[in-house]
């Protein structure tokens, strides 16, 4: 059967539980695979070049740009960041399904060009407790969480674009309902044009 594979774009704040979710969705839905972005801001203890992120120089990320190599790129937290055209283009050619940790701004470019994609938004139940959970990471400053906050707002301000919202109060209950969301979204009738047909044509 040559299914067409779906894009997935998950957005919400550092802290939401997007990266739990993720890891929830590959364990449980075969054939998905993340888009790896580039970024210009440097590695977190334990990230790895090519698994996380392609770090890149300001330089060489302007390059791609101008080499027109990405499907979306955006400015988050003083930092560039943006989608490689190219492997998405062949993981969705290979049928895999992509998923995509991205903000707001590229969500939006994704869903201009992919009118299909499928956008999920996650938060925590309240501001107070997006705070609480970047205070327990201690990875960051208090100017950096300060910063993650404010732009927390500003993404979600943009709530009434995205297909999907879901609060992540129970990160197991988050997982699944987004996993449930993909499921069904597979089932859409117009994602099934090509096998129905097929069907149809059967004597
Ligand atoms: P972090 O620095 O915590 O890894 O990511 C910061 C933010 O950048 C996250 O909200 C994440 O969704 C967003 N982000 C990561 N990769 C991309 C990308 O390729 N494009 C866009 N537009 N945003 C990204």
């Amino acid at each position: 059967m040559n299914r067409k594979g779906l894009l997935i774009v998950i957005s919400g704040p550092s802290g939401a539980g997007k990266g739990t979710i993720g890891a929830h969705i590959k364990r449980n839905i075969p054939n998905v695979r993340d888009s790896i972005s580039v970024t210009t801001r440097d590695p977190r203890p334990g990230e790895k070049e090519g698994v996380h992120y392609y770090f890149r120089t300001v330089e060489a990320y302007q390059r791609m740009i101008a080499n027109g190599e990405f499907l979306e790129t955006a400015s988050v937290y003083c930092n560039f960041y943006g989608t490689p055209k190219k492997p998405v283009l062949d993981m969705l050619a290979k049928g895999y399904d992509v998923l995509f940790d991205i903000d707001t701004i590229g969500a939006r470019q994704i869903k201009k060009s992919y009118p299909d994609a499928v956008t999920i938004f996650v938060m925590p139940p309240s501001m107070a407790e997006l705070r609480k959970r970047l205070a327990g990471r201690n990875t960051e400053s208090e100017t950096v969480m300060e910063r993650r906050l404010a732009s927390a707002r500003k993404e979600l301000a943009e709530y009434e674009s995205y297909d999907y919202f879901v609060i992540n109060d129970d990160i197991d209950v988050a997982s699944d309902a987004v996993v449930g969301i993909i499921k069904a979204e597979k089932n859409r009738t117009f994602r099934q044009e090509d096998v129905i047909k097929t069907i149809l044509e059967e004597v």
